[in-house]
Parts: structure tokens; C-alpha cells; sequence
């Protein structure tokens, strides 16, 4: 369960990659469209702010989750259908945003749009992953940590929704971790970097991969990440 675009391919791509080797199947759930994020300058940068960029970011999450092996029928996104609280009518939740508030860590943004997935009442949100939780009625389910892994309000509000709507299903839930540690299963699968890489190529708008790092449309360089754990949270 993630926020935006692109978050499963570089946070959890390569255990998703794992994960449909084993034969395992892998159900994506996206929160946002990933409207606020910045677009990487070329052809690509005239969507900005546009409806245009809404639709193009669907695309590159439809490429890179099929090439870590999910399968169309598998993506949701929140506040659709059966992503979606019973009795509800369907809705789009919107990238809330961040600022830095200093490198590595992100605070909200000062500007939150009103239909933003952080100004939504928590009860909704959960009601809304529950729903899909219960739908599918997955053996685990994966989110950020009660960081959201780097501070982005979206991130810490899916944790939020998950691990609460895991918790009321009745289904197993564990956190995504980035350093080995007590209670966490560490996974290394160098051998999906491949998988990995090509799946963060389709995020064409969202971010360019050099060699082994992934450069963010603000210029921030990260390695590919292929070594990730999870630790399970109690229900
Ligand atoms: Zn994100």
C-alpha cells in the first residue's frame, strides 16, 4: 500500500519483483496520482500542474507494476471501487505535497489542496483500505513505517489507514524498514535490478535512472535500492 506513483518501484521493487518470482501474487494499492510532484525537465515538463500529468503518472504505474509482475486486474487506487467504504461514492484523493524540512526528512507543504489524502478524515481512508483489505483478503499487508519512511505526510498517512484497517480486517500487517534490524526479516535481491531498473524507467515523468541511481526530478540522486525489510507489526 502506497502513495504515489512510483513509491512501490523504488521502496518495495525489488521485494515485489521477489515476491511474483515465488509465485506469490502481489496487489498494488495507490494512494494519490502523485499530482504535487515535480515533473523532470524535457518533453515531459509542459504537464505540469496539468490534468494531462494525471493521466500520464496512471501510465507509468501501469508500466512499472506490470514489469515487477502485477497484473492489471491487481492496482487499485484508494477511494475507488473496491478500494472504496461501503455506501461511499467513489473519489479521487490528491497528493497532499511536502517541503524538505532538511535533507532526507519531509514536513507537510504549505499549500494542501482541499481534496489532499491528508486533509481526508483518517476514518475515511481506513474505511476505504479496509474495504479493498477485505475484498482481496491478502495473507499480508505491506506499508511504509510510522515514518513513512522519509517523513512525507502521504506516506504517514497510509501507514495510518493500513496498519489500522490491518488491524481491523484481521489481516497480518508489516512495515517496509531500509536498515537491517531486531524483528526484521532482511531481504537482498540484487538479483532484480534489472526488474527494478526497468521498472523505474516507465516513471519517466517522475524521475531518471543513471546507471545504479535513480536521479528525482529535483536533481536528488539515490541508488537503486534491491535490499529491503519487514517487520511485522502486532495485530
Ligand atoms: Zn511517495
Amino acid at each position: 500500500m502506497h502513495a504515489h506513483p512510483d513509491d512501490e518501484t523504488i521502496a518495495t521493487g525489488a521485494l515485489i519483483a521477489e515476491l511474483a518470482a515465488r509465485g506469490i501474487r502481489v496487489s498494488l494499492l495507490t494512494a494519490t496520482r502523485g499530482e504535487q510532484g515535480e515533473v523532470v525537465s524535457g518533453p515531459l515538463s509542459v504537464l505540469e500542474g496539468t490534468d494531462a500529468l494525471t493521466h500520464e503518472r496512471e501510465r507509468e504505474l501501469a508500466g512499472a507494476a506490470s514489469a515487477l509482475g502485477i497484473g492489471s486486474a491487481d492496482r487499485f487506487w484508494l477511494g475507488m471501487p473496491p478500494a472504496r467504504g461501503a455506501g461511499l461514492s467513489p473519489r479521487v484523493y490528491r497528493d497532499s505535497g511536502m517541503t524538505w524540512i532538511r535533507p532526507g526528512l519531509a514536513g507537510p507543504a504549505d499549500d494542501i489542496d482541499d481534496d489532499a489524502l491528508v486533509r481526508a478524515p483518517l476514518g475515511e481512508v481506513t474505511a476505504d483500505v479496509a474495504a479493498v483489505i477485505e475484498e482481496l483478503r491478502p495473507a499480508l499487508v505491506i506499508s511504509y513505517d510510522n515514518g513513512g519512511g522519509y517523513g512525507h505526510p502521504d506516506h504517514v498517512r497510509m501507514h495510518e489507514a493500513a496498519l489500522a484497517a490491518s488491524r481491523a480486517v484481521g489481516v497480518a500487517f508489516a512495515e517496509v524498514v531500509h536498515q537491517p534490524g531486531a524483528g526484521t526479516e532482511w531481504f537482498t535481491l540484487d538479483r532484480h535490478l534489472a526488474v527494478v531498473t526497468a521498472a523505474l524507467r516507465c516513471h519517466a515523468s517522475q524521475l531518471t535512472v543513471d546507471g545504479t541511481h535513480i536521479v528525482h526530478s529535483g536533481g536528488q540522486r539515490e541508488p537503486i535500492s534491491t535490499a529491503v525489510g519487514l517487520r511485522a507489526l502486532s495485530r
